[in-house]
């Protein structure tokens, strides 16, 4: 997988390597094929497929991505490096050297006179340009119109969620969008620091454009990976959104193809063969076995995320806790998908302690724990179980025999089914000398939660009497204390 790199920690001969291979499509008019797409994009005006609405920076994903297959076709070590202009903010950044990008324009035509894309070489006029424009040579004016993003800038914007809203443009709220709070804010002041023909439709004429959008690209995927709840925005079929903008919409100009991109196919920056080389390393995935007793684990460093994957078999009801004095916070993704996320808690265990009970189809999921607080560490443990019995809730015969139940380890939740067919007052109720917990859900979903009690039966026993309208209904029993087990009975009449 191709690494994108700081392009101040490039190597003399890495900066003449990606130098010799943009030259090299400049010479074989590959070059300026994508510079028309670019323009091409802006002419549309209000259909424009890449500019103002969500699709901006799938776009440019998919833009960098090809021009980066067409540089390795050249040379296949070359990759895109970025531009961290909250570091290399002056002429004097190594970016602009006569090695690489070459200086600033200077003169009152504001001509590009130093490095390998000044027109002096003979080897870099610009055949594309916006209408009505003659210039033939590279032109830039940095700062003229403006100051480079600050990082503090760059985290304001990094913050915003969701990732774009209605008017779906660029009206869309700068704290409501962070499309367009990146593309407005962030990415917009970049071209107008370089300049000259930065400031162009046909800006990808200076080469520095694929450096700075690289690094816009590079933005979006740490915003994807900080907010992995937050996915793309909008879904196809959302009124006022100009085509090729929405989720599975192709994108001109690549909407002829047999397999068109979208920005759904572009998404997940991996999957399309590059990295950058300031992601932390994706963390492994500890493998947890279901009923095994806890996992000691801890987080070590401030703002550490563990892993832990664990392989559903059949469906059914399962409990993934954690355990100890450290505040921890899970989220429970999959099936076999790292970044779907189904559910996250924080406190719903014992103290502080996180835990999450779902029914699960067979697949493998992946829980990820982090400290409460970023700053914090500490160790916890953690522990996947399943609800006893068969997936399909035992039944409970209204006015039938009591069940019998039992609590086998902490935290076990088990769950019975019941169907009421006419209307009318029942009365679920657990005997025996455990102090169990019931819930009642339905009808039909285990997830609508009727009615909870501890203590309303004799003893310690719950008892709930609920009108109940014909349905399925769910009777969930669960041990008072996270930590206590014990048998008990169940039973439901009318
Ligand atoms: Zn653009
Ligand atoms: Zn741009």
């Amino acid at each position: 997988m191709g690494t994108r790199k700081n392009q101040s920690s490039l190597t003399p001969a890495e900066r003449a390597a990606f130098v010799a291979a943009v030259k090299a499509l400049k010479a074989s008019g590959a070059y300026d094929v994508f510079v028309t797409q670019h323009r091409t994009a802006f002419l549309a005006g209000p259909n424009d497929p890449a500019h103002g609405g969500p699709a901006f920076l799938p776009w440019h994903r998919e833009y960098l991505r090809r021009f980066e297959r067409a540089l390795a076709g050249i040379d296949p070590t070359v990759s895109i490096p970025y531009w961290d202009w909250t570091v290399d903010r002056t002429a004097a950044a190594s970016l602009w050297g006569p090695d690489f990008m070459g200086g600033n324009g200077t003169g009152a035509d504001q001509r590009v006179t130093t490095g390998p894309f000044a027109f002096s070489t003979g080897e870099w006029s610009l055949t594309v340009r916006d209408p009505g424009d003659l210039t033939t040579f590279l032109t830039r004016a940095f700062g003229s119109m403006g100051a480079l993003p600050t990082q503090q800038t760059v985290n304001a914007a990094k913050a915003v969620v969701p990732y774009d809203t209605a008017p779906w443009n660029a009206n869309s709220s700068n704290n409501g969008s962070f499309r367009n709070r990146l593309e407005g804010v962030v990415h917009n002041p970049g071209h107008m620091w370089v300049g000259g023909s930065m400031m162009a439709m046909s800006s990808p004429n200076d080469p520095v454009f694929w450096l700075h959008h690289c690094n816009i690209d590079r933005l979006w995927a740490e915003w994807q990976r900080e907010h992995p709840e937050q996915s793309y925005l909008p879904p196809s079929g959302t009124p006022g959104v100009v085509a090729g903008h929405a989720l599975d919409d192709p994108m001109p100009p690549w909407n002829n193809e047999s397999t068109p991109p979208t920005p759904r196919s572009v998404l997940d920056h991996h999957t399309l063969g590059y990295t950058y080389d300031n992601e932390p390393v994706s963390p492994q995935a500890l493998p947890l076995t279901i009923d095994a007793p806890p996992v000691t684990a801890s987080i070590g460093g401030a703002g550490e995320v563990d892993v832990f994957s664990f392989v559903v078999s059949s469906s059914g009801r399962y409990t993934i806790a954690t355990e100890g004095t450290t505040d921890v916070v899970m989220g429970l993704y999959g099936p076999n998908d790292m970044t779907t996320l189904l559910v996250e808690d924080d406190d719903s265990g014992a103290g502080s302690n996180a835990q999450i009970a779902r029914e699960l189809a067979p697949g493998t999921y992946y829980a990820r724990v982090r400290h409460y607080s970023g700053s914090s560490t500490g160790d916890y443990r953690i522990l996947v179980t399943r609800a006893a019995g068969p997936s399909a809730p035992p039944t409970l015969q209204i006015n039938g025999p009591a069940v019998q139940g039992s609590i086998g380890t902490v935290n076990e939740r088990d769950l019975y089914g019941f169907r009421v067919t006419a209307p009318g007052t029942y009365t679920i109720e657990t005997a025996g000398n455990t102090d169990c917990v019931l819930r009642l859900f339905g009808p039909e979903t285990p997830t609508n939660l009727v009615a909870e009690d501890d203590d309303s039966g004799p003893g310690a026993n719950s008892r709930i009497v609920a009108n109940l309208e014909p349905g399925t209904y769910f009777a969930e029993v669960q041990h008072y204390s996270p930590t206590g087990t014990g048998s008990y009975s169940i039973s439901v009449r009318s």
